[in-house]
């Protein structure tokens, strides 16, 4: 087993192939992406001793050559481990000392300053060091290594919007399973789709690389660097049957981006959205403005794009007496996991009632990397504890509350921030939401909603209270409202919830 065998495999059976591109250029074909990523393993065997399970970092943004890198890699049963490009290089080193890696690789070979990596772990460049390797078409496609399923792939370094980061394990055969589920529960993959690159490599999107090599797919990733609302279109448009993943924000910019240019989004197959809330409203203006392209995932880095999907089908079914009702939710169990939904000692809640939410499969993580204790509490009796909150429908629908360490407890109830959010989103003047909770000295929290409006103007608090009182319960209406240009994104697009609350704090404590 190992992962480069599927490009080995894809060489061999259709080289001429297109593979990688850069926009609308096309860059290499099968043949050559894997002739290029045997020629990087060799050369960092030959010269950079780099052995089975040794870690290789990859510190850079999305360019094809990162490919290339992994499946380098992989070919000499290394372990990848992508760091998110937008951190500080003192970060990025954090990681390559905490994963211990040998190498790290980088754009040009200078992101480091003299002492900030581990003495063990060298920097090289992709475009210095190893230009002439990446672009190796001659080298003789020798097989790649076999490995034992549960050899490791890939350290995914949570993004840390619960914490520090922690490398979350994935094996051969939990990507492998990983990307077998895809194609059964989330979306098919075949010869004619392209796979868009519109988010991070080094992580969640990234995953999907292994998916489309599998089925001999086109990988094409933006010129842009940034998510670019009006090249994504374009690419639909040129290059056709795209699939991408977008974060809930990027989904709010592709809308507003479609509608200032007019567009429908023609060209892009399918749009799968995930790794956070996406607020029904907003789903059904992206619907309505992009058309039935949008398919749900629900999955976390320990168990890789794998917990549940909701499909483009019952998405688009405007009229399912249930759709919007479903459109809450984030669907059904795939098929390669099992999901429960339970109390503190684990067992199961009744249909309807909320509790976290804790899966067992093939594609779950074994642990986090060097780190038994974040393991033994994550990973209980053989079940990962997801630490998100949430219920089943009696027909197998799991809606998400909220991630436990989000919710709320005011005067000894919780309130779940994503109820407040999903109705104040709705309101018209209400662009994007965050509510979270803020020390209190007599109820312990209050929930506050911190607002951007669509004009940039304040938005009159009794207003936004009469919105709250007809659909929620008043303890769970927000205290206070406020109001800012724009909201906090971490370079994944989420809301990083735990800075928010600090601020909010730090605001408080000075008043
Ligand atoms: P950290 O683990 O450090 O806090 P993170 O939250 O970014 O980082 P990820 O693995 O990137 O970790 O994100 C997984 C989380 O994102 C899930 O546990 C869930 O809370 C949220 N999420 C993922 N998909 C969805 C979805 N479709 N709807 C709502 N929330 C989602």
């Amino acid at each position: 087993m190992n992962l480069a065998l599927w490009l080995h495999s894809r060489a061999l059976l259709s080289p001429d192939a297109p593979a990688l591109y850069t926009g609308t250029r096309l860059e290499a074909t099968y043949g050559q992406f894997a002739r290029r990523a045997a020629a990087l393993a060799a050369y960092l065997r030959s010269e950079h001793g780099v052995q089975a399970g040794d870690r290789v970092a990859i510190f850079m943004p999305n360019r094809v050559e990162y490919l290339v890198l992994l499946y380098a890699s992989w070919w000499i049963g290394a372990v990848a481990v992508p760091v998110n490009y937008k951190l500080h290089a003192k970060e990025a080193a954090w990681i390559a000392e905490n994963a211990e890696a040998a190498l790290v690789i980088t754009d040009r070979g200078n992101q480091f300053a003299a002492g900030e990596l581990p003495q063990s772990c060298t920097e090289l460049g992709v475009e210095t060091d190893l230009a002439g390797v990446v672009a190796n078409d001659a080298a003789p496609l020798n097989p790649p290594l076999t490995l034992e399923p549960h050899q490791l792939a890939w350290l995914f370094y949570t993004s840390g919007t619960t914490g520090r980061p922690k490398g979350v394990m994935l094996t051969h055969e939990n990507l492998m399973q990983m990307s077998l589920c895809y194609t059964v529960d989330v979306d098919t993959a075949g010869p004619d789709d392209a796979y868009l690159y519109s988010a991070p490599m080094s992580h969640g999107a990234g995953l999907y690389n292994m998916v489309f090599v599998r089925a001999g797919g086109r990988h094409v990733v933006p010129e842009s660097r940034g998510f670019d609302g009006a090249e994504i279109l374009e690419l639909g448009r040129t290059l056709g049957n795209i699939v991408m993943f977008a974060a809930p924000t990027m989904i709010k910019r592709l809308v507003t981006q479609a509608r200032t240019a007019g567009a429908t989004g023609e060209g892009i197959r399918s749009i799968i959205y995930g790794g956070g809330p996406m607020y029904t409203a907003d789903l059904i203006e992206a619907l309505d403005v992009l058309g039935p392209r949008f398919i749900q995932i629900y999955g976390q880095g320990e168990s890789p794009m794998t917990i549940t999907a909701l499909p483009r089908h019952i998405i688009s079914d405007r009229s399912h007496p249930q759709w919007e009702q479903r459109l809450g939710s984030v669907g059904l169990a795939q098929s390669c996991v099992q999901v429960r939904v339970v109390d503190h000692a684990m067992n199961d809640v009744p249909t309807g009632e909320c509790g976290e939410v804790v899966v067992r499969g093939l594609v779950v993580t074994q642990g986090y990397w060097r780190n038994p204790a974040a393991t033994a509490e994550t990973i209980v009796n053989g079940w990962l504890r997801t630490g998100d909150i949430g219920y089943l429908s009696a027909d197998g629908f799991l809606t998400l509350t909220d991630r436990s360490k989000d919710v709320i407890i005011s005067g000894g109830t919780n309130i779940y921030p994503r109820e407040v959010e999903e109705v104040l989103a709705r309101h018209p003047k209400v662009f994007e939401v965050a509510v979270v909770g803020a020390p209190h000295e007599e109820w312990g929290e209050e929930v506050v909603a911190v607002i951007v409006s669509r004009d940039g103007q304040p938005i009159d608090p009794a207003e936004l209270d009469e919105w709250c009182k007809a659909e929620i319960a008043s303890f769970k209406k927000p205290k206070r409202y406020l109001f800012r240009d724009e909201m906090p994104k971490n370079s994944y697009g989420k809301i990083p919830k735990i800075d928010l609350r600090e601020e909010i704090k730090a605001a408080s404590g000075k008043a």
